[in-house]
């Protein structure tokens, strides 16, 4: 498989071999187009945004890697000065967000191979609050709901509205409120299996007027790093400078100059466990409760409403802290197996990094032994963030 670049190439972990074909959709139109005639043609496929959430084989791809280069961000007319988001759709952190009296609501649309981060620069420039401690974050707009993004106190959830989605096989796109794509930690209903291309992505923001406060800090060091509280606004501008430079610090900012920020950023999602199995762990652990998604009750036309079943505690749910496992492991920072040209970052111990050459399967040989250092200690299953092509832990 040698006619289209190596997938390293494509990829900021930089590995993974070549594909059959690759295909650069530079527009919305042609990403249909190029899908339609991917399907119809009946090759293997996948998406592949800024390649920043991928670990893809040295044996490359046996299909057609579908490229998003679509850019452009369009401020759509204002629906109502009510949220367009109905109450009962919005995600958690959506109906917990602050709105002062004066701030305006904006609603844009943003093409999938949008660069995130120049689109979260733009909305700060403009003043429109909601993706500030999302700054850095690599990739394109398009992938942004496929894992749920999330940094610093806050998630997509709380600033998407819809995504134009092409269902797999499907011969245009449809819209999907975000009610509707089981946005959780890390996660929704595309990698649980829907798949398909996201085209566009819709987002609401706050116009935060002339002193164009950010949203309310959600995240502890976040809030020391610029001298406030918890819960406290400062501009937007401010927000983000702090958080770039935090990231930067812990090599999650892409930087030619830094090779600890040759990764696919966090490798391992933080697990969520049972609250008993959490109490087994050693008191110095850093644990959060969190809640497990009530599943939908179906109730069949004509019978009686039914009343949720009552929750036995030891449902409830607590994420721990992956880092600190991996460290208490006995895995520090800068690790890497005899030989291997990968190795745990100097700075920040969730991520895998590529020290120049490294191959996809020394990555993957450094994550499985992570993961049983983890596993032999705590008992814990740790379970990689980046989507896998062609590989498994
Ligand atoms: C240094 C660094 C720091 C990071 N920090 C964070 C962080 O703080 N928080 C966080 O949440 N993530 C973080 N990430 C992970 C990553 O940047 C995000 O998940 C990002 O959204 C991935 O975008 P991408 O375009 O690179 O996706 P890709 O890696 O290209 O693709 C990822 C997955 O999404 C699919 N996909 C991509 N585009 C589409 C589309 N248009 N339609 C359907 N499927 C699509 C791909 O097929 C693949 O399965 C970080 C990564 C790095 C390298």
């Amino acid at each position: 498989m040698t006619s289209t670049p190596p997938l390293s190439e494509f990829t900021t972990l930089r590995v993974g071999g070549s594909a059959a074909a690759m295909i650069d959709a530079t527009t919305e139109t042609e990403l249909v187009e190029a899908a339609r005639q991917v399907w119809a043609d009946g090759d293997d496929w996948f998406v592949l945004g800024g390649g920043s959430n991928m670990v893809v084989s040295d044996d490359g791809f046996d299909g057609t890697v579908i490229r998003t280069l679509s850019r452009g961000i369009e401020v759509l007319p204002p629906e109502t000065r009510e949220s367009s988001i109905p109450a009962f759709a919005q995600a958690p952190a959506a109906r917990e967000r602050i709105q002062s009296p004066n701030e305006e609501r904006v609603r844009i649309r943003v093409q999938a191979g949008h660069p995130w981060d120049e689109l979260v620069a733009e909305t700060v420039e403009r003043g429109w609050s909601g993706l500030e401690a999302l700054s850095g974050i690599p990739g394109a707009t398009g992938a942004s709901p496929i894992q749920n993004i999330g940094a610093y106190g806050q998630e997509l959830a709380s600033s998407l509205v819809a995504v134009d989605f092409l269902d797999s096989f499907a011969d245009a796109p449809v819209r999907i409120p975000a009610c509707e794509l089981g946005l959780g930690y890390r996660t929704s209903v595309f990698k649980q299996g829907r798949a398909g291309i996201v085209t566009a992505v819709e987002f609401e923001l706050h116009d935060a007027g002339p002193k164009s406060l950010g949203q309310p800090i959600g995240y502890a060091q976040l809030a020391q790093s610029l001298g406030a509280r918890l819960g406290d606004r400062v501009p937007i501008q401010a927000l983000r400078d702090a958080v770039l430079e935090l990231r930067r610090s812990k090599g999650m900012v892409l930087d030619a100059d830094d090779q600890d920020s040759v990764s696919a950023g966090s490798f391992f999602t933080n697990p969520i466990v049972s609250e008993r199995f959490a109490r087994t762990l050693p008191d110095d652990a850093p644990r959060w409760p969190t809640t497990l998604d009530q599943p939908d009750i179906v109730t069949p036309l004509g019978s009686d409403p039914v009343v949720p079943p009552h929750r036995d505690p030891a449902e409830y749910r607590v994420k721990l802290s992956a880092a600190w496992l991996i460290e208490h492991a006995g895995v520090r920072r800068g690790f890497s197996l005899p030989g291997s040209r990968a190795a745990i970052s100097s700075k920040h111990t969730l991520a895998l990094t590529n020290r120049g050459g490294a191959k996809a399967e020394e990555v993957v040989e450094l994550a499985r032994y992570v993961r049983a250092m983890v596993q032999t200690e705590f008992g814990v299953l740790l379970h990689p963030e980046p989507v896998l092509v062609g590989l498994s832990i």
